[in-house]
């Protein structure tokens, strides 16, 4: 599987970071996590076939996540109706704000968005994803992908001593954890990350105000693979 971080960004755009998005990619369908970008217009700039977009998860509905999925329901609404990825968002109040928010833009034609809980998400012949809950606000969670025999986890925005980590990556090898950053300080946390049973951590979510310095005080500290996303950034799995 192929992964590419569109968005790298914590809850505000920077100059050279878009909020979070992240693109996989197993046997020419992609897969969206988060669309804290406007999810179309990114995809295109970035060579994706929209058609070819099989499924969207929204980890939670905070605008850095969330927000750019509007610009993408309201595409698939009209013009581009040849696009109808399944999408999972965690709320009720989220599936209808965007339903509600697209038909007041003049495109009623109803949007299956379902709305999915921890456990079982979605399946299909690339990919499993499965949802597990994080500490972050009332419904915030992180997701398991899993493809071609490979697993990563996504942890979504999470507490800040990241207590709310599943247990399995301490117990279960993973290939990857992409973890976000805004919310802990990863010199404080360096032991956990060591405990976890993956072959590399990629940081991502950044707030530039103190995640780099962070990011460089914790590097030496870790016992494995520990680098720093950027938008753009290509993982081959
Ligand atoms: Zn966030």
């Amino acid at each position: 599987m192929k992964i590419k971080l569109l968005g790298t960004s914590h809850g505000f755009p920077e100059k050279d970071r878009f909020c979070s998005c992240n693109v996989i990619t197993v046997n020419g369908s992609h897969y969206v996590i988060d669309a804290g970008v406007s999810l179309f217009s990114i995809l295109l700039h970035n060579g994706y076939n929209c058609e070819d977009v099989k499924g969207i998860f929204i980890t939670h509905m905070h605008g850095d996540h969330a927000s750019g999925l509007v610009e993408f329901v309201d595409l698939m609404s009209w013009g581009k109706r040849c696009v109808k990825p399944e999408i999972f968002v965690p709320t009720v109040a989220g599936k209808l704000a965007i339903q509600m928010l697209a038909e007041a833009m003049d495109h009623a034609r109803e949007i299956e968005m379902k709305v999915y809980t921890e456990g079982a998400v979605f399946e299909d012949e690339n990919i499993r994803v499965t949802a597990f809950r994080t500490g972050h606000g009332e419904a915030t969670f992180g997701f398991l992908v899993e493809a071609e025999g490979k697993k990563v986890y996504f942890t979504g925005d999470m507490k800040k001593d990241i207590s709310d980590m599943p247990e399995f990556v301490y117990n279960e090898k993973t290939e990857l954890i992409i973890c976000e950053s805004a919310h802990n300080c990863m010199p404080k946390i360096a032991d956990k990350f060591n405990n976890m049973k993956t072959d590399r951590i990629v940081i991502n979510h950044i707030a530039p105000k103190h995640s780099i310095a962070e990011f460089k005080e914790a590097k030496p500290l870790i016992n494995k693979p520990f680098d720093l996303a950027f938008d753009g950034m290509e993982i081959e799995l």
